[in-house]
């Protein structure tokens, strides 16, 4: 019989599903593999950025196209209710143009990499260490 709640499983479905395979966690490995030092989700920061470099006073976002309104190929999923979808998309976008703006006030720079740009392994390596300068502090 089934013993996992269903709950207990969609969390499971989730954490399988999620694996290794989001943008997020393909630009963390990337950075990493790099030398870079960063933090994750610094709840302190606007917008918790999901990559924080403190010494540098550098954020990375990494934004999914669809949820974020990229407006790339990979944006455009058919849905239903799309005037509910559309403006919740759009809202998104002012909240992450705020969360920008109050960072750089506060003196950080932002780099925004998108979801479709993480499967380009050497575009995404190019755009962090222009970004982010010579890594540094790599590990031996
Ligand atoms: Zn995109």
């Amino acid at each position: 019989m089934d013993r996992i709640s269903p709950e207990r499983r969609s969390l499971n479905m989730r954490a399988i599903r999620g694996k290794d395979t989001t943008p997020e966690l393909r630009v963390r490995k990337c950075a990493f593999a790099m030398g870079y030092r960063f933090r994750i989700h610094v709840q302190q920061l606007p917008g918790r950025p999901d990559l924080v470099f403190p010494s540098r006073r550098k954020v990375v976002f990494v934004n999914g196209c669809y949820w974020h309104g990229h407006g790339c190929a990979r944006s455009f999923r058919s849905k239903t209710n799309v005037a509910f979808w559309s403006a919740k998309i759009a809202r998104n976008g002012e909240r992450d143009a705020a969360a920008i703006s109050r960072l750089r006030v506060g003196g950080w720079s932002v780099l925004t990499i998108w979801e479709c740009e993480t499967t380009q392994i050497d575009m995404m390596e190019a755009r962090l260490r222009a970004f982010l300068g010579d890594a540094g502090e790599r590990a031996t």
